[in-house]
């Protein structure tokens, strides 16, 4: 960082990249660092909170195999609507703060989205982790269709049956390879289905009737 780059930053700045505070000089008067090693330190913070919102994104999918919700896709489009705001957030605060611009309630709105997938994801864990298997509730049904969506991250497979919920009109299955090769539509199948230990229902297997 140039002398003339540290001036520039010193006209700017109002707030301190890495505490907050307000600055009225190019070293922070909260927490001593310079505008520079501000936003250094605001980089590193930035760069971990991006992996801890990557981890998360990739569990979920993986958790969402172990125990998928009934509701799976509903919650993959809420899913994928958090991972665009969180990447458009993200894109803006770096730009902003190479810029050195105020970015206060940016960086407040982006830890608590940041987090939302792995909480997401620990609340799907527990919601079939700690279900009991006698809480499981077998239900009759036929196959309506199938389809199979080919990805790297996510790969859906769904077996389509006529609902047995109000008002819902079917139920996507998301089932793992196996059972997606067993059943054909028409098929006579049994459903298993768990309340789940946080009451989001999910499915357990399909059987052949
Ligand atoms: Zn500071």
């Amino acid at each position: 960082m140039g002398r003339f780059e540290s001036r520039r930053a010193m006209n700017n700045i109002t707030r301190c990249l890495d505490c907050g505070s307000p600055r009225t000089a190019d070293q922070c008067p909260a927490c001593g660092l310079t505008s520079a090693a501000a936003e250094v330190m605001f980089r590193r913070r930035f760069m971990k909170r991006t992996g801890i919102f990557l981890a998360g994104s990739l569990a979920f999918p993986y958790i969402s195999q172990i125990y998928p919700p009934l509701d799976l896709d509903l919650m993959l489009i809420f899913f994928g609507v958090i991972f665009f705001v969180v990447l458009a957030i993200a894109i803006v605060l770096e730009r902003r703060a190479r810029k050195r611009q105020e970015i206060e309630i940016l960086k407040h709105v982006f830890s608590v989205f940041m987090l939302l997938p792995s909480i997401l994801s620990v609340m799907l864990f527990m919601n079939g982790r700690f279900d009991s298997q006698k809480n499981l509730t077998d239900i009759n049904a036929t196959v309506y269709s199938r389809y199979n969506m080919p990805g790297v991250v996510l790969r859906m497979r769904r077996l389509v049956v006529r609902s047995w919920r109000n008002p819902q009109k079917y139920e996507r299955l998301a089932v793992d390879a196996d059972d997606y090769d067993r059943f054909k539509p028409g098929d006579e199948v049994v459903v298993a289905v768990e309340p789940g230990a946080l009451g989001i229902p999910w499915y357990f297997g399909v059987y052949r009737r």
